[in-house]
């Protein structure tokens, strides 16, 4: 059993609670390690070292081409790292350990992003309507960042809220989900090595109730950004609020395929299939409503069902393996529960349908690759997020009717649309109340290009230059140019 603890002020420390909590491996079953359950006494320790470091620290002076050239390092060394830091993903999340190294690749390049952004964050000198007066805008790291992850990609979403806050200036307290917390607290180390001032980064763990919830009612956090559950986060939001923090809030979905009949339908099958039984379904962006015009739904249908017939579920480390297990016990309890509540509301079955058995599967908790059809879009399986691997198919016949039952939901994260036809992809992207449009691919990810929701799936935006911004404040300067006591020097009304 390895032991993992709490990263604060630059060095490893368990909790001062002196309790632990078990990680399973989702895939064996068992306990392989053990993280701190923290508690409030963390919360307060972890964020006054970080408003130290903020305040008073080295971090302070850094010049903000000194803050990119650790950002960089820290790219190079996820680089170095990514083979140690992807297995003990996989070993707390179960995720492909292929899937995992190409993502770790490509968080590197997020770091190295906002590296380079770092010392481009400028202010403007404004034209101003008042004689004698020289205005200026400062921008300035909003504060100590608190990130608050989910257990599904805990490093992808550490690299994607950390680096722009750290590039603003910003420190940073993260704590990651309770059931996969190892990887961020490995990760931590390789800030220390890259030249990332002691108390810049922080990382601490336990349950949302101990720690997460004194975290963000700290007055010393200035903003939290959340990944997680739309339930979870109404709660992170309300109790933000109630302090005047900034919120970023990354939600959940009930994205949709549009798979229209002139579609090119082996690209389209593929999209459908890789965007809900990747990961096991247990993505933000799951695909997990396909709509498809009524006229090629049969054939699409049986061409989806040759398609994810083939997928080989399995041990998450072996390369050959497509599908691994669901992450959590109550997330696999909720799984079935869905897949009972389609069949109680009348959606017909025509794949899988229960936990996955036989060889490969071990002691693991697996779910086949499911599939519902006969699905309308007021059923439950239609509207709530599973987060796992069940696809409902859901037929319609014109585009007008496409878009009403694409966001027919509360949900509003990404949606794919699979047609020839240009003019209709972009009536189509400019009609769907989502966050990201994909059009002929699904699950595209981009450093530069802004990722969040509409709706229930969230609030604000991370990646991009304007990942930034969620982390600046914008301060005015109005100096007095007069040689002499004139009207700029007295009182003048605004
Ligand atoms: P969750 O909401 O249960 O937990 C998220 C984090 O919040 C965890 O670290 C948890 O410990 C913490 N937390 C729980 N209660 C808290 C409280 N009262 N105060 C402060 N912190 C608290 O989410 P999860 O089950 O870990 O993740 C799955 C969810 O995440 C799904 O809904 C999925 O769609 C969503 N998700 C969204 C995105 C996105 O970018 N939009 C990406 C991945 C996952």
């Amino acid at each position: 059993m390895q032991t993992f603890e709490h990263w604060i002020a630059g060095t490893y420390a368990p909790s001062r609670s002196g309790e632990w909590i078990e990680s399973v491996d989702p895939y064996s079953g068992k306990a392989w390690a053990r993280i701190p359950r923290g508690n409030r006494e963390d919360a307060d320790h972890a964020v006054s070292v970080a408003k130290d470091a903020m305040t008073s620290g080295p971090w302070a002076s850094f010049t903000a081409t000194q803050r990119g050239k650790v950002l960089r390092k820290i790219g190079d060394l996820v680089l170095e790292h990514a083979r140690d830091l992807a297995e003990l993903e996989v070993r707390d999340n179960g995720k492909l350990l292929a899937e995992m190294l190409g993502s770790l690749k490509y968080k590197a390049e997020y770091w190295h992003y906002y590296a380079g952004l770092a010392d481009k964050i400028e202010g403007s000198v404004m034209p101003i309507d008042k004689p004698d007066l020289f205005g200026f805008t400062l921008r300035e790291p909003v504060g100590v960042v608190l990130a608050l992850t989910a257990w599904n990609s805990p490093l992808t979403f550490l690299a994607i809220k950390c680096a722009p806050a750290l590039a603003a200036g910003c420190s940073v307290v993260v704590k990651p989900s309770e059931f996969s917390s190892s990887s961020s607290l490995a990760f931590a180390r390789l800030t220390k090595e890259a030249g990332l001032p002691d108390g810049v980064l922080n990382v601490v763990t336990g349950y949302g109730a101990d720690i997460g919830a004194p975290l963000v009612e700290h007055r010393d956090i200035a903003h939290v950004t959340f990944t997680g559950s739309d339930t979870t986060g109404a709660k992170v939001y309300e109790a933000a609020a109630r302090h005047m923090k900034r919120v970023a809030m990354e939600l959940g979905g009930k994205s949709p395929n549009v798979v229209f009949d002139d579609a090119d339908l082996d690209r389209a099958a593929a999209g459908v299939v890789s965007g809900i039984f990747g990961a096991a379904g247990q993505m933000c962006t799951a695909g997990s409503r396909l709509l498809v015009q009524n006229s090629i739904k049969e054939a699409f249908t049986d061409r989806l069902l040759a398609m994810a017939r083939t997928v080989k579920v399995g041990d998450p480390m072996d390369a050959a393996t497509q599908m691994g297990p669901i992450s959590t016990a109550p997330q696999f309890r909720k799984v079935l529960d869905y897949i009972d509540i389609a069949r109680s509301e009348g959606a017909r079955c025509i794949l899988g349908g229960k936990p996955a058995e036989g060889p490969g599967v071990g002691a693991g908790q697996f779910v086949e690759p499911t599939i519902f059809t006969d699905v309308t879009n007021d059923m439950r399986i239609a509207q709530e997020e599973v987060f796992g691997p069940v696809l409902s198919i859901i037929g319609f016949d014109d585009e007008a009717q496409a878009i009403e039952l694409a966001n027919g939901v509360a949900y509003g994260l990404a949606a794919g649309v699979w047609t020839k036809d240009v003019g209709r992809l972009i009536r189509m992207s400019k009609a769907l109340e989502v966050g990201t449009v994909w059009g002929n691919t699904y699950r595209t990810y981009s450093f530069m290009m802004p990722f969040g929701g509409m709706k229930r799936s969230g609030v604000g935006r991370e990646n991009g230059i304007e990942a930034i911004e969620e982390f600046l404040e914008t301060k005015s300067v109005m100096i007095s140019t007069a040689a002499d006591a004139g009207p700029a020097n007295n009182f003048v009304p605004r």
